[in-house]
């Protein structure tokens, strides 16, 4: 029975048609135990039939103890003739059935029902063979037989039945779960098999123990030419120690995230992205690391670029467009430094300003494109002048036609000196200049103006200084150096 109804078990919730199945079963039982009847006088037979009704009740409730009492009942009519004591027979398995199906209804324990549903199946067996029995000797015996055998009988059917009811929903639970984790696993393996990143399982060792198929689009090695290799013979020697770190960080504390380059099969590295995470694995005594990688190469490209773009913008709004040296914005920042870094210092700092003469004269006469390319003229040869000279200067374009030099650790005289080196190297370019009032070639007006070492000086009382010698050199007559030097009387 238990192998026939295995998909059906016997519960009281079961569905009606389980019910019926194990009904009819139990009176077939019952049916077959009246075959293996004894027989004690002409019409009475002694059996355990009564038992196959106590287990339908028990297990299955009313329906199956009734539809079981029922078969029985008329199984005793068909199998052995109408008599006193087939219908004696019936209307007691009748009634079992009836009593042991409200019983199974009382909310106590399945094996206790059990038991007192045995013991109304053995009273209505009592009630017949005390009809039918006359001789008292027989009764007695036939009764303390029949109620040690039913005892051990039910005592070992129930238990049997038990054990053949657990092991078959033992077997359900076991296929179900089964299929459960089959159908897990086939679903986390088609997510890894079907994902664009790489996924890959690596022992503490970091070898890799499974490799998913993506691995092959990003870093084209087959299945086996990974398995079992550790991956760090695979990364980038400058990048080993800071990926081995964060393998190391993702076992002890569960998760880490590492970027790399990875070398391919074809020899060439590519930028890799990955999360680490370590699992436990309880079965095996040991941890895994699950690697979740994808391919940077292209974003790393990109912020390369954008690093290199960033950059060139940086330079390029500290450059005078024209020019190509700083510009005002450069030498407003530079001066602030440098005047801040003389103040800490206790060392002169010269600034030399200078503007070429007659200039929008120059513009009328030659045109204004003439008069940019003297101006880039001008910078170019006085940025190298200086850089031959000094290493630590800043030049800048300050406006217009205007020049700015800013000589960090340089006193008076070395200010003065440079600011004639610069009107040289004018002269030498000797650009010609027919309209100018004071020369036939470009000339420059300069200033001069130097702090001294113990005085802290602001950038713009500097430049007021230097503003002032050059004003003083275009009154004078232009092409002309004019100094200024913060006087310590004035302290
Ligand atoms: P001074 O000797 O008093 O300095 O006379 P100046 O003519 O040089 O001075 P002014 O300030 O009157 O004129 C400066 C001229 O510089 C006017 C302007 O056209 C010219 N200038 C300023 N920036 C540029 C430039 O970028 N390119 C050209 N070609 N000319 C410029
Ligand atoms: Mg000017
Ligand atoms: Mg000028």
């Amino acid at each position: 029975m238990g192998v026939l109804f295995k998909d059906k078990p016997l519960h009281t919730n079961s569905p009606r048609s389980s019910k019926l199945y194990w009904g009819l079963c139990f009176g077939i039982l019952g049916n077959i135990l009246m075959a293996f009847s004894i027989q004690i006088n002409a019409s009475t037979i002694a059996d355990l039939r009564h038992l196959a009704i106590v287990i339908a009740a028990s297990f299955g409730g009313m329906i199956p103890a009734l539809l079981s009492a029922v078969l029985i009942a008329a199984g005793r009519i068909l199998l052995f003739g109408i008599n006193e004591s087939s219908i004696l027979g019936s209307i007691g398995a009748l009634l079992t059935g009836i009593l042991c199906g409200g019983i199974s209804n009382i909310n106590l324990s399945r094996t206790i029902k059990a038991f007192i549903m045995n013991l109304i199946g053995l009273f209505f067996v009592s009630i017949i063979f005390i009809i039918r029995i006359e001789d008292l000797q027989i009764l007695k015996n036939v009764l303390t037989m029949h109620y040690f055998i039913s005892f051990i009988g039910g005592f070992l059917a129930y238990h049997f039945f038990v054990f053949v009811v657990n092991s078959y929903e033992a077997q359900n639970q076991l296929k179900h779960t089964l299929m459960k984790i089959k159908e897990t696993e086939e679903r986390f393996r088609l997510i890894a098999e079907y994902s664009s990143d790489m996924i890959t399982m690596h022992n503490e060792y970091a070898e890799y123990k499974y490799i998913s198929p993506a691995v092959k689009e990003i870093i084209h090695y087959e299945y086996p030419e990974l398995l079992d290799k550790n991956m760090f013979i695979f990364i980038h020697p400058d990048d080993i120690e800071q990926t081995n770190e964060m393998f190391e960080k993702a076992l002890e504390e569960g998760a880490a995230n590492s970027t790399y380059r990875y070398r391919t099969k074809m020899g060439d590295y590519v930028w890799i992205e990955s999360a680490l995470k370590s699992v436990h694995f309880e079965e095996e005594g040991s941890k895994k690391v699950i690697i979740v990688s994808r391919n940077i190469t292209d974003r790393k490209l990109t912020e390369h670029k954008l690093q290199e773009a960033n950059e060139l913008l940086n330079r390029l709004s500290y450059m005078d467009g024209l020019t190509g040296i700083a510009n005002r914005r450069y030498f407003d920042e530079t001066l602030v430094k440098d005047c801040l870094n003389s103040s800490s210092t206790h060392s002169p700092i010269t600034l030399i300003m200078f503007d070429i003469d007659y200039f929008k004269k120059y513009n009328d006469t030659y045109g204004h494109l003439t008069g940019d390319a003297c101006l880039q003229s001008i910078a170019q040869a006085i940025n190298n002048q200086i850089t031959t000279i000094k290493s630590n200067f800043t030049f800048c374009r300050y406006g217009g036609e205007e020049f700015a030099l800013i000589s960090p650790s340089t006193g008076i005289e070395e200010g003065m000196k440079i600011a004639k080196q610069i009107q040289d190297t004018i002269r030498l370019l000797a650009i010609p200049h027919i309209s100018s009032d004071i020369a036939d070639i470009i000339t420059l007006s300069i200033g001069v103006a130097t702090n001294v070492p113990s005085r802290s000086i602001m950038p713009q009382e500097l430049i007021q200084m230097a503003d002032e010698a050059l004003y003083v050199s275009k009154t004078k007559g232009r092409n002309t150096i004019s100094s200024a030097q913060l006087s310590l009387e004035g302290l």
